[in-house]
């Protein structure tokens, strides 16, 4: 298994760490030479959602990228955002989840703050949510499953194989969110 990190910009080398805690392979994207050999997943990292959202185009990896989703994928916090068909007073990036997001939504007073909450679809010990002006999805499409709520706003949430979360797993030493993604990588190969 091996999984393609997109490396353009934000929180990626994190991702890498908590992959390798897990020993899988994985390796970064920063243009478009680099998706020509196969892969099994991909994750989008957070960061700023404009400039990765920018960089796409200009690095001629929006369309590739696009295309193929389908492929299991995992966005956290920007990421989030890049794959929302929504976004609240903005145009959709990637745009392939049936979801709405509203970007900065914790606003200014308590932009960073961490929480621990059991995700039963993930793990039934409580897992560390670190949030960093963060994202909430204010509402989903029939096919997306809620997986985690906080103080009543969706946090993290999946269609088909497509994984989101407003929080940092991979600033966290907690492994179980990459290992619910990499279950899905998976579940896919096996199909
Ligand atoms: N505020 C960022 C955005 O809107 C997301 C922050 C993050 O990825 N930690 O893109």
């Amino acid at each position: 298994m091996k999984i393609g990190i997109l490396a353009l910009q934000g929180a990626f080398i994190e991702h890498k760490h908590s992959l390798d805690a897990l020993g899988v392979e994985s390796f970064e994207i920063r243009q478009k030479k680099d998706i020509e050999k196969p892969f099994d997943g991909l994750i989008i990292p957070g960061g700023e959602s404009t400039v990765i959202g920018k960089l796409l185009h200009k690095l001629d990896l929006y369309e590739p990228i696009k295309n193929m989703i389908g492929m299991p994928v995992f966005g956290t916090c920007a990421g989030l955002i890049i794959l929302a068909k929504n976004i609240e007073d903005e145009q959709a990036h990637i745009g392939t989840m049936d979801i709405t997001v509203r970007r900065n939504a914790y606003g200014k007073q308590i932009d960073s703050f961490s929480e621990e909450v059991v995700i039963p679809e993930v793990s039934d010990k409580p897992f560390p949510l670190v949030f960093i002006r963060a994202p909430w999805i204010d509402s989903v499409g029939d096919n997306v499953k809620i997986l985690c709520k906080l103080n009543g706003h969706i946090v993290a949430a999946r269609e088909n194989n497509m994984l989101v979360t407003s929080f940092h797993p991979e600033l966290t030493k907690n492994l179980d969110f990459h290992k619910y993604f990499i279950n899905m990588i998976k579940q896919k190969k096996s199909r």
